[in-house]
Formats: structure tokens, sequence, C-alpha cells
């Protein structure tokens, strides 16, 4: 066994890695893998991508054929949108492009290392802008029938949320047979492989949670078995600040802001808790993460919805807030 390391940008955040392998480096494949999942199916920047193709289709009555993954994809994101009263959604993407705080995070990230004069300042929407995007958005409006997908017009699929846990799912497929054991990380999410130590088989990964309060401390650890995906969603991760108000990248559907930011604006966003999901399947931990970190700081429903809703699918969630790992 030998140990193998690697870090390097994919899909917007950085991936990176650190197992031990009896198999050689599984390194190049893996971000090989990654970059032709980007790039073939699962971005809507990248032209001629499958969900490029989709949003293109969009208002086509003659709607567009679907791979058989990109199906399987698309109706479980839509599951969990049912499931959970439309706090995730797939069909955000009119919404996260006028919001744009993604890039808007890494301009200010950017110029922050440098003087401070030169920093970008950042304009939110208009209550109208947003107001006519989110007409735009609504995973109820899609339909998916005999392999064909129909969007309405001017409506933008956006798998942003679940993009990294469908990579290290099939990261997890392809390492499956091999003699390897260690950790890939993208962005939030986290695939553990294996045993962490050989001649204790049942000892398990510990896995660092970040304290939202300072990023650049750990709440704490959570023990988790190898085979599992965890995903954290937390308004820390990118965001920027404009008058006193952190617009950061979740999104609530039902109003069109990031979670917790109030219309009219009326400074700050209330977030209490970053959310973590437990569970063995790469697409579902990164779903049930967003959904789960919607719900749990929607006033009106809160952490004990969150937590049905991580149980109704079988994942474990845990709430990270001023009161430490719950
Ligand atoms: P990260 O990308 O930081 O790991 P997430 O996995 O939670 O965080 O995904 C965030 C991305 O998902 C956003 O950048 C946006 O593209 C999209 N998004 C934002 N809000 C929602 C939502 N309520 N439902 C589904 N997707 C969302
Ligand atoms: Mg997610």
């Amino acid at each position: 066994m030998k140990t193998y390391t690697g870090t390097d940008l994919l899909m917007g955040t950085v991936l990176s890695m650190k197992v031990e392998s009896g198999d050689g480096d599984p390194w190049k494949t893996l971000y090989a893998m990654g970059q032709d999942l980007e790039t073939r199916e699962l971005s809507w920047r990248i032209e001629g991508s499958e969900v490029w193709r989709i949003n293109a289709a969009a208002g086509d009555p003659e709607g567009l054929e679907l791979s058989p993954e990109m199906e399987e994809i698309l109706t479980r994101c839509l599951a969990v949108s049912e499931e959970s009263g439309g706090a995730f959604d797939i069909t955000l993407g009119a919404l996260t492009q006028l919001w744009d705080l993604d890039r808007a995070a890494l301009e200010m990230q950017e110029a922050g290392s440098g003087a401070e004069s030169t920093e970008p300042v950042y304009t939110p929407p208009s209550d109208e802008e947003v107001r006519a995007a989110l007409a735009r958005c609504g995973y109820e409006k899609v339909r998916i029938e005999e392999h064909r997908i129909y969007l309405p017009e001017g409506m933008r699929i956006d798998l942003g949320a679940v993009g990294k846990g469908i990579f290290l799912g099939h990261a997890a497929d392809a390492l499956q047979e091999a003699p390897i054991s260690g950790t890939i990380s993208a962005g939030g999410s986290i695939l553990t492989l294996g045993n962490k130590n050989r001649s204790e088989p049942s000892e398990p990964w510990n896995i660092g949670i970040v304290d939202p309060a300072d990023p650049s401390q750990l709440a704490g650890a959570i023990p988790v078995p190898g085979g599992s995906f965890v995903s954290t969603s937390g308004d820390y991760e990118r965001y920027v600040e404009a008058d006193g108000v952190r617009y950061h990248h979740l999104l609530d559907p039902h109003t069109g802001y990031p979670v917790g930011v109030k219309r009219p604006v009326s400074g700050g966003a209330e977030i209490n808790y970053a959310v973590t999901i437990v569970c063995t399947d790469g697409l579902l931990s990164d779903a049930l993460s967003t959904a789960c970190f919607v719900i749990a700081n929607d006033p009106e429903r809160g952490p004990q919805q969150a937590r049905e809703l991580a149980e109704r699918f079988g994942a474990q969630m845990y709430l990270v807030g001023a009161d430490g790992i719950l």
C-alpha cells in the first residue's frame, strides 16, 4: 500500500484526494472522470453538455430525448423536490444566474487578496427582477415522458447542488473493486473509502465539520464508516456581503432570495444552522444537505422537519449551529 494525494479545481470548487492504494495512483483517472462528467453531462455553462442542451430546448414542444443516466438523475432530483415541499429545486437556473453568487463570490475572493480599493461592489437584483426570474422556475412544471423532457419556455436546469455528489458516486463505483482506503472531497462533499485502520476494520473515519461561525475552525468531527457520502451546506461557503447583508449561494425557492434574507431586505440573513448529511448515496447526500439547509433555517418549518426529510430517505442529519453539532 502506498499513499497518493491529488488536488485540482473541478466544478468550480476544489477536488482533493488522499488515499492508500495497493493498485497504483487513481488520481488521473478520477480527475479525468470528473471533467468528463462536467463537460459531457452536468454543466449548464458548458456549451454542448446534456444540461446545456436541455436548457436550449426549453419551450420546444418536441422536448428533448434524455440519456438514461440523465433521466435517472433528474427523476431522483424531482423526487427530492416533491418530498421536501419544494425546498430543493433543480429548476432554479434563471434565479441562480440572476444572483450569480458563485461568480461574484469568486471575484470578491480574488480582489480581497489585492488592494482594498479595487474590491468590486456587489449589487443584488431588484425585487422585480427576482420575481420575474422566480416565475421561470418550479419543478412541478417539468414533464418527463417516454424518456423525453419538456421544459417551459425560459426555464433553466441547474444541477449545482448535486454535481459533486453525483461525481463522488461515480468515484465510489469506479474504485469499488480496488484495494483502497482514504477520502475524496469535492467542495462540501466527502466520500470515505475502505477502512481507516487495517488492523481495526470497525474503526470509523472521523470527518471534521467546519464551524459556521468561524470557518477557519472545526466545530467537531463525526464518525462515519467507509463507503459513506458526507455533504455539508452552509452560508459560509460562498457569499458576498453588501450593505451588511450576507448574500450566500443557497436560495429559498419560495422567495427567490438567499435563505434567511428577508424581503424587503432588512439587514443580515437569519441563518441558524449549517447542515451535514451522511448516507450511502452521493446524489442523495448532496441533494438532502441543500434541502435540509433550506428547511432547517426556514422559521415556518425548522430543524424537526429537516430531520424528518433526511430520515425518510434513510440518511442521517447533523445540525451545526451555536450549540455545536446536534
Ligand atoms: P456547494 O456547491 O457549496 O457544495 P450545494 O451543494 O448546497 O453547495 O449547492 C449549491 C448550488 O446549488 C448553488 O450554487 C446553486 O447553483 C444551487 N442551488 C441553490 N439553492 C438551491 C435550492 N434551493 N435547490 C437546488 N439547488 C440550489
Ligand atoms: Mg448540496
